[in-house]
Order: structure tokens, then sequence, then C-alpha cells
């Protein structure tokens, strides 16, 4: 994959439309989690110092493709210039950042029209794209800018297309996939395009269940989805014939209700107590994984391997992300998803892994093997005029 960054444009003069995702978590006017500005940071810098001008787009959340006040960029300003050490100006301005309103504020946004698209472009020279986080949409900020402007990605965006190309594209090998949460039904082509690439692909949260159903155990009252039993045995088939080896926990934690500190038992998961369900994996799995996951060179993470967010569930997610952790200076591990990141919170290790994406979607999405539109338009050579 090529695609020019930042440092190959001779910005001098120019006016750079620069795509962010600026659409982060909010309450009552004030943003609750400033990660998605932070990381903007490198890219600001670079652009204050050497061009002339940056117009900053972004969309936030889902206005009707017109003006609406309730999801107006504007309260962003005071986060942003704490954030970033720098005067943003709103809409209009001299200065040299200036962050215009939301872009579903119009339709031709999510609709991709050329009109809009051309509109952006006819206010700026370059267009830079620092927003991964989008890039699994075609809108007109995201994709069609990209074939009017000379074009090319922001750090963030490089950053994350290279820890992805690490873990997947050209991964040290073996490289193994920690994939766990809720259900496979969301992760059926996740699962599927992870089989054919890793070399190990281990398995936990409620989704394990689904497998050992499939292989014939019986769950009792944990979390399974009876219909997707064949889907399971297809995974499992696919991954034989890709020499992936599929781990599913041997053990786990079950408890007579979903919620903290339910009374819980140690059980096989061929052998769940009548009147349990299985919230986490148990602690012979958690060696076994530590075990196995020892000779990985690289490590890919979605999902959270148990019920998480209820002690002690939270157990052996956080038991297997401090493992992987601790292997920081040996290894390349990627992590992503919403719920991963917040797991990984918890355990306290997010500055030990390689990289972790807060992309969500994005991520997500390119874990399933699709390519991503704003990434693609990226790699563009024939502008139109
Ligand atoms: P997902 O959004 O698919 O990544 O799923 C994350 C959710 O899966 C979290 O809310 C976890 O509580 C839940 N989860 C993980 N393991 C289990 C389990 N064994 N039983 C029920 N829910 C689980």
């Amino acid at each position: 994959m090529t695609f020019k960054t930042l440092r190959d444009f001779d910005l001098t003069g120019k006016t750079v439309l620069l795509r962010a995702d600026l659409n982060v978590p909010a309450k009552n006017g004030k943003v609750t989690d400033t990660t998605r500005i932070d990381r903007l940071k490198p890219t600001i810098d670079y652009l204050v110092t050497h061009s002339a001008k940056t117009l900053i787009l972004s969309h936030f959340g889902r206005p009707k493709g017109a003006p609406d006040p309730e999801f107006s960029l504007k309260f962003l300003i005071p986060a942003l210039e704490k954030s970033w050490g720098h005067k943003v100006a709103f809409e209009k301005g001299d200065g040299k950042l200036v962050l215009l309103e939301n872009t579903r504020f119009n339709k031709g946004e999510e609709s991709n029209d050329p009109t809009y698209a051309r509109a952006l472009a006819a206010q700026g020279d370059i267009f830079i794209n620092d927003a991964f986080s989008a890039a699994h949409r075609a809108h007109a900020s995201t994709e069609g800018l990209a074939h009017l402007l000379p074009c090319g990605a922001g750090f963030l965006m490089e950053a994350e297309l290279n820890a992805l190309s690490a873990a997947l594209e050209k991964p040290r090998r073996p490289v193994a996939a920690l994939v766990g949460g809720a259900k496979i039904s969301t992760k059926l082509e996740l699962l599927g395009n992870l089989v054919t690439k890793v070399d190990m692909l281990v398995l936990g949260g409620g989704m394990a269940n689904t497998f050992w159903a499939a292989r014939g155990a019986d769950l009792k009252k944990s979390l399974c989805e009876h219909d997707m039993l064949d889907a399971a045995r297809t995974i499992e088939a696919k991954a034989k014939d890709s020499g992936c080896e599929i781990i599913l926990p041997v053990d786990g934690v079950a408890a007579t209700a979903f919620a903290a500190h339910a009374p819980h038992v140690t059980c096989a998961m061929t052998d769940v107590p009548d009147g349990h369900m299985v919230l986490d994996i148990g602690p012979e799995t958690i060696d076994l994984l530590k075990q196995k996951l020892t000779t990985c060179k690289t490590i890919v993470w979605n999902g959270p391997l148990g019920a998480f967010e209820i002690e002690p569930f939270n157990a052996g997610t956080v038991a297997l992300a401090r493992f992987v952790a601790s292997r920081k200076n040996e290894i390349t591990s990627v992590a992503g998803g919403g719920d991963t990141v917040a797991a990984l919170e918890q355990a306290g290790v997010v500055d030990d892994f390689t990289y972790i994406s807060t992309a969500g979607g994005a991520f997500l999405e390119w874990l399933e093997g699709k390519t991503l539109p704003g990434v693609a338009a990226l790699q563009t050579k024939e502008k139109a005029t």
C-alpha cells in the first residue's frame, strides 16, 4: 500500500484541508474523552509550522444532512485549543487553524455528492486525511475529496496503517488473534478472514460458548447462539484448511446470574453445572493461553474474553492483557474495538501495547479484510481537475 504523507508535500503558502475525526464522546456540551483530539496533535503541530492555513473538516453525530445546532462543532473549540496549544477559529478567520462546521450539515456529505466534494476542494490546495476511524465510509470529505486534490495521510492515519500492516499484512510470525465478545453473529466475517491470515485464533467471551456448543457441549444458562452452530463449524473447517489452530477455553468461571460477585464456580467447558452461565475463562485456560502465546511474535486483539464489566469476571481478560503487555519488548501487539480499549484501560496496560486503535468500526472492517474507501482513495494516482 503506497500513499503520500504530510512529509511528502511542500506546504509553504498552501491551504490544507485536513479531515479529522472529531466525533468525540461529549456530555452537556463538554468533551468527555479527548483521546482522538490529543492524537491529532503531531499532525496539527506540523501543519501550523509548515503550511499557510489549515481548514479542519469533521463530522459529529448524526444530523440529517442539514444544519442542526445540537450537532454544531463550535463547542469543540476550547478542547481543541487546550489539547493542541494553538488558537483555533471557527468557520472563518485569519489564523492558521480554522475548524469548519459539521460536514454532515450538508446532505452531499454522506451521499458522496461530487458537487459538495468540489465545493470543499475549492477551499484548499492539498487534502490530508487523518481520520482512519471514518475511513470505512465513502463520504465526500473522506473519499470524494481525495480524488479532487493532491492528497496524503496525516501522521495518525499513517501510524494506524503501519500498525495494521505490521499486524496482519506483513506480520512477524507466528501471529495470533485473540477474539472475544458476546456473539459470533456480529463477527462472522472477521473470524472468516482472520483464520486465513493468522497461525492461531484464540476465542473467548460469549462466542467461545457457541463454538463449544457446535462441538456438542451443553453450556446450560450461558450466552450461546444456537442458530450459529453451523457457522461456527464452517469457521472451524476453514481454519483447518488454512492451517490455523483454533484455541477454545478449556475451563470457565460460571455464575448463577449476570451480576457482579454473583455466586460462581470454576468448571470445565464440557461440564457447566445446571443453572450456571460461563462468564469468564478459567485459570487453566489462562495458563494454556499464556503457554500458547509465548511463542507468538505478533498478537491482534479484539473483544473481551469475559464479561469484563462485572467483577470478578474481568479476571481472565485482565490476566491476558497483562501477559501480552509483559512481552512488550518482544512482540508486536495491536488491539482495537470499543470494548477492547475499555478492557485494556481497566487492566492498566494501554501504554504497553504496540498500538491501540480507537477506530471502532473502521478497525473491525479492516479485520474483516475489507478495503476502506477512505484509505483506498488516498492511493489514487490520477486526479480529476
Ligand atoms: P462485543 O461488543 O461483541 O465485543 O462484546 C462485548 C460484550 O461481551 C461485553 O459487554 C461483555 O460483557 C460480553 N461478554 C463477554 N463474555 C461474555 C460471556 N461469557 N457471557 C456473556 N457476555 C459476555
